[in-house]
């Protein structure tokens, strides 16, 4: 991958935008086809390379034995024999294929050959190997050099196929208008009956940054079904919208049916009542990740234009999710509240203050930074030994008593001043 020029990214980022678009009937039939052609190209490319890989793995304990070492990476552009390289698949294309845009086939291959390069990567063993792509995953997709795309307004122009008679290059519509700056790669993808594309843009930031004259700062306490933000004043976010609860029961009731329609009939699962209910709780599921969504980005906009320091709590939040509020830590949306305000305040210019790991936030008191520890610790339960409810914070010091998540909000507002910050700061400029 080639990197950006530092000068470029100095005075612009990248973001990826989705766009869902609005294909005719005609149109989607063409939109899957070249769904099609991409999970084809992978999966045959992915068929050749498994070949030479088997067959890498076995040379390598044949070379090793003579005493020469073979690298992972090299197993196929090195060794040719193995498989054959992109460029050569691209040129033994098949007459049909040139009915598709030809860069489908090399950026399917471009990105297997990726994903199999992190696979091989050892510094990165988390990687599994690139799997077969099946057409009956719910999301197909294909994608394409977002330069070689033509954006005009509100529609997206994709060539088309060299040897394509029947059809002109394909136009899709949005709603909202394309940007001018688009890098990277665009992807075009399908999901429950909707079409998108997603185009990465460079954008300069001086288009985008925020008066300078926002110099507030703001704490942010998050927690399982409300946000608590203090900023000198302390302001509560319920999360439990009344309308997320009439999607969460018709969840539930939807949920019961088709399990009830499992459960009384496998052969049930192919029916078309099955299917029709399976339909409408993948809408409801839709309805609420719009609408949660939307909620998000109206406040992360609304934090970003306010304040100039926000300050968040770090949680680690893969590993909250195994615990037993996963349900309700799923429906706060500590992640996606924490991408948005990462690219909101790069956008916008605000310094966004990840509170270390460390840092006791529900542990102090915000009035005379009294810590407790021991079995005077506040739990999810409260405190067994003072019999204090799960949500008030009694100090023991100073007698102040107030709200739990109100006080991790206010801490949160004074870590820049903490000696915790302060610590964290030396240590980072000796590791300097
Ligand atoms: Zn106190």
């Amino acid at each position: 991958m080639k990197r950006q020029s530092d000068e470029k990214t100095e005075n612009a980022f990248t973001r990826t935008l989705v766009y869902r678009l609005y294909p005719s009937k005609a149109d989607q039939v063409r939109f899957q086809c070249y769904c099609d052609y991409r999970r084809y190209v992978w999966n045959e490319y992915k068929d050749e390379n498994d070949h030479a890989y088997q067959r890498y793995r076995y040379e390598r304990t044949y070379y090793a034995k003579v005493g020469i070492k073979v690298k992972a990476k090299e197993f196929c552009s090195k060794y040719p024999t193995f498989a054959r390289t992109k460029k050569q698949v691209n040129h033994d294309k098949k007459a049909w294929e040139y009915k598709y845009p030809s860069k489908i086939a090399l950026m399917a291959m471009t990105d297997y050959d990726n994903a199999m390069s992190n696979f091989i990567n050892k510094a990165m063993p988390d990687w599994g190997k690139p799997k077969f792509r099946s057409k009956r995953s719910p999301r197909q997709g294909f994608k394409l050099p977002a330069e070689s795309l033509k954006l005009n307004g509100r529609t997206i122009t994709v060539a088309k196929g060299r040897k394509d008679k029947k059809h002109g290059n394909l136009v899709l519509k949005s709603r909202q208008s394309f940007l001018d700056y688009p890098i990277g790669t665009a992807s075009f993808y399908t999901e429950k009956g909707r079409y998108y594309v997603a185009v990465p843009y460079l954008i300069p930031k001086e288009e985008l940054k925020s008066d300078d004259k926002l110099k507030g700062k703001a704490g942010i306490d998050l927690n399982v079904d409300h946000y608590n933000i203090y900023d000198g004043k302390h302001k509560l976010i319920d999360l439990n919208m009344r309308q997320l609860k009439f999607y969460y029961d018709r969840i539930k009731h939807y949920q019961r049916l088709l399990a009830r329609k499992r459960e009384f009939d496998k052969k049930n699962t192919g029916s078309r009542n099955y299917l029709e209910t399976r339909a409408k709780l993948q809408r409801d599921y839709r309805r609420v990740a719009d609408i949660q969504n939307d909620f998000l980005q109206k406040l992360v906009l609304g934090l970003c234009q306010k304040y100039g320091q926000i300050v968040i709590e770090d949680l680690d939040v893969k590993h909250m999710k195994m615990g037993v509020a996963s349900k309700g830590l799923h429906r706060s949306m500590f992640g996606t509240f924490r991408s948005i305000l990462t690219y909101k305040s790069e956008q916008y210019g605000n310094d966004l203050v990840v509170a270390d790991r460390l840092y006791p936030s529900t542990q102090i008191c915000s009035k005379c930074q009294y810590r407790k520890t021991g079995d005077e610790k506040i739990t999810l339960w409260g405190n067994k030994k003072h019999h204090t409810k799960h949500n008030e914070y009694v100090c023991y010091n100073c007698g102040n008593n107030i709200d739990r998540d109100e006080n991790a909000s206010i801490n949160l507002y004074q870590y820049l001043d903490s000696k915790w910050y302060k610590e964290k700061s030396r240590a980072e400029k000796q590791m300097a």
